[in-house]
């Protein structure tokens, strides 16, 4: 893997303070496209429905905390990172479900959030993830119970096997 390693110091924020994703563009001195691909990726602004997003201090050092202990423990196909075990663990596979928000990812993706329960400690056990990404999953046998309460319109009878 020909990944950079960055580091980023989840500290230079004020946990109390909001910020913009240009304001945090600029602090990290990263890219706005980079900021915006944060927010897509798990950290959440304020208040979703108001722009601009404006995303609390403590919010984002949670996140770079969180990306850069994935970033330590890569992890496989249908692996969670166990904050408990602090490694990569597999779900009990009768645990699983997904869950696809409404939250849109880009113009044509949800978000969902892959949930298991450790299989090694019983951690309760989440992933960010994708609509797309979870019927790869299912695709490759891997998933899923779903909950479809939260989701609409699009019937893909295919997130419908119950492993
Ligand atoms: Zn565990």
């Amino acid at each position: 893997m020909a990944k950079r390693k960055r580091k980023r110091n989840p500290n230079l924020i004020k946990a109390k303070h909001s910020y913009t994703l240009a304001e945090i563009a600029e602090l990290y001195k990263i890219h706005p496209r980079t900021a915006q691909s944060w927010h897509r990726t798990g950290l959440n602004a304020i208040d979703e429905t108001t722009r601009p997003y404006l995303f609390i201090g403590a919010e984002i050092r949670r996140f770079l905390k969180e990306k850069a202990q994935n970033r330590k423990h890569p992890l496989k196909e249908g692996e969670f990172f166990c904050v408990k075990c602090q490694e990569p663990r597999r779900s009990l596979n009768n645990k699983l479900t997904i869950e696809i928000t409404n939250k849109r990812l880009g113009k044509t993706y949800r978000q969902a959030f892959i949930r298991g329960i450790c299989e090694i400690c019983k951690q309760p056990l989440r992933l960010f993830s994708s609509d797309r990404k979870v019927q790869e999953l299912a695709r490759a046998g891997l998933i899923i119970k779903e909950h479809r309460t939260l989701l609409i319109g699009n019937g893909d009878s295919s997130l419908n096997t119950d492993l």
